[in-house]
């Protein structure tokens, strides 16, 4: 496996990351899935190695996956709590980064619910002139690109499960549905599908969609629309992607009812028949039944990738590790 091409330390956002790149993640990933399904679903790539996850929000997905990549990856992993941590007694992030600088950790994968700090800890990890590197696994409303990398992967394995490629989200219709404005998910979504030339329409009511999107996610390849009602954005659609209300993150009453809103923007199997036959429908979870999505189109199997995602996860967290770390392949 050629990583002679990846030159990243830190994985913080999508937004300056080149198709070549893409495409590395979604070659070695598919290798990483495939050794997923071997008997010993373990690789010695990064044996002796420390990963360090400090998640200071909540997570189910992510930490749990992340600590999983590394274990397959034979890396020994720290998890950092921070509510029995000595955060509670005024230690800085900083100094608790350094406090894990000092055990020996490799790589650092870390949460905030405030923007920037995956990158604050960056730049000290730099400026202490150390080799950290530094995966951002989402902060605040900014970024979440081991998501979008998962998203990407679950797509392209989707429309060619033998050769996940970038090229194959050309000219395709995806659209993205729900709480815009808090999500990061969808933020970091926008960077990877536009520079793949996808056709991007976003659907939410208009209080959780800001104007701006269109200006800032502007680019060459893809193109973006906005549209206040979700038919628009349906018709014709290849894949679905829905993001979860962010009840922790609305401060005013932005939306009437949750009632109203699955009414106007919720997944139905009959707003489905507005999409391509093959449409596939994602999730970055955690979900609100019966709010995002109907109870039935989740579990349908034919037609929900979120069980996919949560398995394309592992492989591209593997693939994430391995890069940063510079081990050998698989
Ligand atoms: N799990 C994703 C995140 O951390 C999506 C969500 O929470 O809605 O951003």
């Amino acid at each position: 496996m050629a990583t002679t091409e990846w030159n990243r330390r830190h994985i913080l956002s999508l937004e300056d990351f080149t198709l070549a790149e893409y495409d590395i993640i979604l070659r070695t990933a598919a290798s990483f899935r495939e050794v997923l399904t071997r008997r010993t679903r373990k690789v010695p790539t990064l044996q002796g190695r420390l990963i360090t996850n400090m998640f200071f929000e909540p997570s189910t997905r992510t930490r749990s996956s992340f600590e999983l990549a590394a274990k397959r990856l034979s890396a020994d992993v720290l998890n950092f709590a921070p509510g029995t941590s000595s955060l509670t007694k005024g230690e800085t992030i900083l100094d608790t980064a350094k406090t894990y600088l000092a055990m020996g950790t490799d790589m650092m994968v870390v949460r905030h619910k405030q923007a920037g700090v995956p990158q604050a800890i960056a730049r000290e990890m730099e400026r202490l002139g150390t080799h950290v590197g530094v995966l951002n696994a989402g902060d605040g409303l900014h970024a979440h690109p081991s998501q979008a990398l998962l998203d990407l992967f679950t797509i392209c394995q989707y429309f060619d499960p033998d050769s996940p490629r970038t090229e194959l989200l050309k000219g395709k219709k995806i659209a993205i549905v729900g709480d815009i404005v808090h999500s990061r998910v969808a933020r970091s979504n926008l960077w990877s599908l536009m520079a793949s030339g996808a056709e991007v329409h976003l659907a939410a009511p208009p209080t959780l969609i800001p104007k701006q999107f269109l200006e800032a996610f502007r680019s060459n390849s893809g193109s973006l629309s906005i549209h206040w009602q979700i038919e628009p954005a349906l018709d014709n659609a290849d894949i679905v992607m829905t993001l979860r209300l962010q009840k922790e993150r609305m401060g005013e009453h932005l939306l009437p009812s949750l009632r109203e809103y699955h009414q106007g923007f919720g997944i139905t199997r009959d707003r489905l028949a507005l999409c391509q036959s093959h449409v596939r429908i994602m999730h970055p979870g955690p979900v609100n039944r019966g709010v995002e999505l109907s109870s039935e189109v989740m579990d349908d199997e034919r037609i929900s990738l979120v069980q996919a995602q949560v398995t394309s996860g592992l492989a591209v967290r593997m693939a994430l590790l391995y890069l940063m770390g510079g081990g050998k392949g698989p």
